[in-house]
């Protein structure tokens, strides 16, 4: 049986020399360090585990950049939104599938090898239900099938336009269900990804915004053991409404009234005081942070030391895709705490490498917030990883810690050359197999959507 040999490796236990391994079905059948190649082994320099990137709205990818235009009135998260809204009024079944092709192709190439889509847009233009309520959803699974990328969907229940069940605004209708009607559409959105390799299907109550506590515990009640992801404070106009709507902080409201544990991903918490940080940690839930986004949208800074001082757990999401890449998020989140705390080193934590430190905490993560039982490279987790190109003038002369250090930190371009999801090789050279038809059919859909 052929496999994979590299001459270094991350494995859990560490850095390993002459790594060998071998795939079946998908995952780690066998791995081995200290050992020789093996004839038709593919041979590699430097090996590590793929990353989840826990936080995607795909279709997002498609307005990146248009929103960087000063309006009259302040521009804020909230005037963003707006402009995103407008998008959604126009963009058809086809649309989504060739952007989200797009955003999961770069994905891959910058060495995410599964999505966590928090999927949204259900209903067609009108806000009527497809006749097939999860078309969008199958859309979706296709993206991900054709491109190879993992994909953990979670269909999205919205509901209202703000605390206390404010009906929806009509640029919402696209979004909007009953809990039936979410019922109906999670049985159909499992259905939808069943030819997808690895899929996981778990559900997500928008925000303490769109959601009531009513519905929020009815959604709940239909997750089982899947994951749950939320957004929650990443503005403070949303803080500020929750704390006259309920009397509380919306993330401390959360600790308090919903069975918060490891299950959970609790996307932003930008604004979070100590304790619900404190809180936060001992549910074993997982923060999504999403640096490139937050700071696109001017949300804040998360207070990450707190939460690591309690030992928290984070992993990493591009959220709108203005811009993908795993390390651009980890540079950013590392640079934004720097700034805030005006001192250098901070995600290290302890660890002697912050690139370590931050690349071991989105592969934990990522992979907790997914739904995954296990990740990296070991035996019977998803054969999901990455080859950087040791030739790159980042990783010049480095070895072991001293490799994710130049990426994320030196690496101008990326210096990943194959990628890897569920055993499937998709990327060699740096470039998506499929990258060009793709790009073609991303290109052509949007000169027509923006000319519209
Ligand atoms: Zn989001």
């Amino acid at each position: 049986m052929s496999g994979l040999f590299f001459e270094d490796a991350l494995l859990p236990q560490g850095w390993a020399k002459n790594v060998r391994l071998l795939i079946e079905a998908g995952r780690f059948a066998f791995i081995e360090s200290g050992a020789a190649p093996q004839p038709g082994d593919e041979r590699h320099r430097i090996g590590l585990p793929g990353i989840c990137n826990l936080h995607s709205h795909a279709f997002q990818r498609g307005m990146a950049g248009l929103a960087e235009v000063r309006s009259a009135s302040t521009d804020s998260f909230w005037s963003w939104r707006e402009l995103m809204y407008r998008f959604v009024g126009r963009i058809s079944p086809d649309d989504i599938e060739a952007v989200a092709a797009q955003a999961y192709v770069e994905m891959l190439e910058k060495g995410f090898t599964r999505v966590g889509e928090f999927h949204y847009i259900h209903h067609d233009i009108s806000g009527a239900a497809y006749d097939n309520i999860a078309e969008l959803a199958e859309r979706i699974a296709a993206s991900a099938q054709a491109t190879g990328i993992g994909l953990t969907l979670l269909p999205v229940f919205y509901a209202h336009a703000g605390f206390g069940g404010r009906d929806p605004s009509p640029a919402q209708r696209r979004f909007v269900n009953s809990i039936d009607g979410f019922a109906r559409l999670l049985e159909a959105s499992r259905r939808a990804v069943a030819a997808v390799p690895g899929a996981v299907v778990g559900v997500a109550p928008h925000s303490l915004r769109a959601v009531s506590a009513d519905e929020l515990a009815a959604v709940l009640a239909l997750a089982g053991d899947a994951p749950i992801h939320i957004h929650v404070a990443e503005q403070v106009l949303e803080v500020e409404e929750c704390l006259a709507f309920h009397g509380q902080r919306p993330l401390q409201w959360l600790l308090d009234h919903a069975p918060v544990d490891r299950r959970w991903c609790l996307v932003h918490a930008t604004h979070a005081s100590a304790d619900e940080l404190a809180r936060t940690a001992a549910s074993g839930a997982v923060v999504g942070l999403c640096p490139i986004t937050e700071a696109n949208l001017g949300d804040g800074i998360f207070d990450a030391p707190r939460l690591l001082g309690a030992g928290g757990r984070y992993g990493i999401g591009s959220d709108s895709n203005v811009q993908i890449g795993l390390a651009d998020e980890l540079r950013l989140l590392e640079y934004g705490q720097r700034l805030a705390q005006r001192t250098r080193n901070v995600m290290a934590h302890g660890q002697a490498s912050t690139g370590r430190a931050l690349f071991d905490a989105a592969l934990q993560g990522g992979a907790q917030a997914l739904g995954l039982a296990s990740a990296g490279l070991q035996e019977a987790a998803p054969a999901d990883l990455i080859s950087l190109d040791a030739g790159h003038i980042a990783l010049a002369g480095r070895g072991g810690d001293a490799i994710l250090d130049g990426w994320i930190f030196a690496g101008q371009q990326t210096p990943v050359d194959c990628v890897w999801a569920a055993g499937r090789k998709l990327v060699s050279g740096g470039r998506h197999h499929d990258r060009d038809a793709v790009a073609r059919r991303f290109k052509n859909t949007l000169e027509r959507l923006l000319a519209a």
